[in-house]
């Protein structure tokens, strides 16, 4: 125990000696500004509110990042808060496949809800129950809870609104594969690894009874992850250092068959992150033995094997001991139906404008993984910009009737900033040189010559990942809207509507990228920062783990995920099937 105790105090002396300096100062940065932002969020005092029914009342469905953010930081006193959610907690999922593999606890991830607004001192009224039906047209919303409650005991009611924040998330996409419900797992839910945990440790059990054929030891040991997404990649890579790491000194006699395989129906894992990072990961998962089976797709799983096809062996079938399903998210059942009630229904997932209102009815706003902001693009508007910044109805626009306008017009169609940045352009100046090679004679514009100037600045709209990131910031911005609103009635702060007269409210939702992570295993994590700034190596881990403990919802999950990795380094992981 001193010799596991002193080589893990030299491995961390270590890594803090390779660490460079600008990533200790970063790290040191992180912790403090979480603690920082922790403690001025608990010192804010509100009033509770009073129940009389007068202020307006917010209903909120979904307790994930979205909604979570949003009762974080929403004025319980202005509002009258109702939460509808199945789960009377937060979970921190970026730590989800950590729990998988007893590298950190359930409980550690996981913030009762009833916590976030009782520390503030803030009131609001809790349901633990799932709403199935969303009826904007009577502003009401349909509920259901595990227990029977009323009458008929069938656990139904109904909840009216002013105001409805929908943030109930996706569902896995299986694409309707044959068998993926029932023999797959997914990894979404705190549950969901829960059970994965207890799976591999059941085939490593299954493996160790005796008289078992070689097949049958390879069969129990075999585990796949279908999906090179940064999920699947992450549960992979925790899954060996676990097997490697903790089960092999457990299982010494089976340890030989264990055989992990990551199935990606595209050419490359982690598509979404720098080729370098793909690479690193491509070559660090060969040299772990880790079997990246690209171009593969899934057509069928049974319960003895999964059958998949690819353009140089056909169809192939292969016996596993158990599957991880992740390639993806689709939209819930319950959202596709209030889609097609608000004129959505050929669409596939549910959009909001840039204010995360959702188009189609009033008072409702989406956010999160079940929606999307579909970003209005000039093209469609161009006329109606050019009428807005032609003042004087003359016809033509000067370069000076257009700086006028420019900041509002950036305001409102991001894609103008981020074209001319792409192009490395200073300013509008440059976009109409773009259009028309004899620009410096150009004083004023027509609306042909305008439209042409704008013609591919929309080629810039960008669709924003679901990531917990997103999530989080859309609920920030909406709650800080909602306790703008009346100041923001009275005085909007937004930009000039295009369409009508005035100004829009409040500024649109502006998506601010902090970069992301990709641990690969091995104390070994990929970073990737907005731009072209990307790291991989051992240093990097120690940037997860302090980025990560930082972003914790408590002081209390905070503390035990740090004493979770704690005691991970000292006694390993835990390795009963409980
Ligand atoms: P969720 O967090 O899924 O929350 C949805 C909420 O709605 C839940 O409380 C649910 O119980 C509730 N709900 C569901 N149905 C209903 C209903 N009918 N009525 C009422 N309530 C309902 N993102 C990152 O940025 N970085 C990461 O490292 C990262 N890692 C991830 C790892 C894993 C394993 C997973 C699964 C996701 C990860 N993500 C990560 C993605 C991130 O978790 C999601 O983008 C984020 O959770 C979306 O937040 P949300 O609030 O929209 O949905
Ligand atoms: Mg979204």
């Amino acid at each position: 125990m001193a010799s596991t105790g002193l080589s893990l105090v030299r491995r961390a002396a270590e890594a803090v000696r390779r660490t460079p300096r600008w990533q200790k100062r970063l790290v040191f940065f992180t912790i403090g500004v979480g603690t920082l932002t922790y403690a001025c969020q608990d010192n804010q005092v509100l009033q509770i509110c009073d129940g009389t029914g007068k202020k307006k009342k917010v209903v909120i469905l979904g307790t994930g990042w979205a909604g979570a953010s949003f009762l974080r930081n929403i004025d319980t006193s202005l509002y009258d808060i109702h939460v509808v959610s199945p789960r009377n907690y937060f979970t921190f999922t970026p730590l989800l496949p950590s729990v998988t593999c007893g590298t950190v606890e359930a409980r550690s991830i996981v913030e009762p809800v009833r916590n976030i607004v009782r520390k503030r001192n803030g009131a609001f009224r809790f349901w633990e129950a799932e709403c199935f039906k969303i009826d904007p047209a009577n502003k009401k919303v349909h509920c259901r809870s595990d227990v029977g409650t009323n009458i008929d005991g069938n656990g139904e009611f109904v909840v009216d609104y002013d105001y409805l924040i929908v943030g109930v998330g996706a569902r896995p996409n299986t694409f309707n594969t044959p068998g993926v419900t029932e023999n797959c797992h997914f990894l979404k839910e705190v549950e969901d690894a829960q059970n994965i945990r207890k799976s591999v440790l059941k085939c490593f059990e299954r493996a160790s009874l005796p008289n078992l054929s070689e097949e049958e030891w390879k069969k129990n040991l075999h585990f796949v992850v279908i999906g090179g997404g940064p999920t699947g990649v992450e549960f992979a890579a925790e899954l060996h250092d676990f097997v490697n790491e903790d089960l092999a000194k457990l299982y010494p006699d089976v340890r030989k068959y264990v055989n992990i395989s990551v199935i990606e129906a595209g050419g490359h894992i982690l598509t979404m992150f720098d080729k370098r990072i793909t690479q690193f990961a491509e070559e660090k998962f060969k040299r772990d033995g880790i079997d990246l089976k690209t171009n593969f797709k899934v057509v069928k799983v049974s319960d003895k094997d999964i059958t998949m096809t690819n353009p140089a062996t056909g169809e192939i079938a292969v016996p596993y001991g158990m599957a991880v399903w992740s390639t993806g998210i689709g939209t819930r059942p319950i959202i596709m139906d209030f889609m097609k009630q608000v004129g959505q229904g050929n669409r596939r997932v549910l959009a909001t404008d840039e204010w995360l209102r959702v188009q189609g009815c009033e008072d409702v706003y989406a956010l999160g993984d079940c929606a999307t902001i579909a970003q209005r693009k000039v093209m469609e508007d161009v006329a109606a910009i050019f009428r807005v910044a032609d003042k004087d109805n003359s016809g033509t626009l000067t370069v000076k009737k257009i700086k006028d306008v420019l900041g509002d017009i950036c305001e409102r169609y991001p894609q103008v900033e981020l074209y001319l940045k792409s192009n490395q352009m200073k300013g509008f100046h440059d976009l109409l040189k773009d259009s028309d090679g004899n620009s410096k004679e150009l004083k004023e514009l027509d609306i042909e010559q305008f439209k042409k100037a704008l013609a591919q600045v929309d080629s810039q709209v960008k669709m924003l990942p679901a990531t917990a990131q997103v999530a989080a910031q859309e609920g920030l911005y909406l709650a800080k809207c909602f306790n703008r609103m009346k100041i923001c009635e009275e005085n909007p702060e937004g930009p000039l509507r295009i369409r009508g007269s005035g100004r829009h409210r409040f500024k649109p939702f502006r998506y601010r990228h902090l970069g992301q992570f990709a641990p690969l295993g091995g104390e070994q994590t990929a970073y990737q920062l907005p731009g072209d700034w990307v790291h991989v190596g051992h240093s990097t881990q120690w940037l997860w783990y302090s980025a990560y403990a930082s972003m914790q919802f408590s002081w209390r999950t905070r503390m035990l995920v740090v004493s979770d990795w704690g005691r991970r380094f000292i006694f390993g992981r835990d390795s009963s099937s409980l």
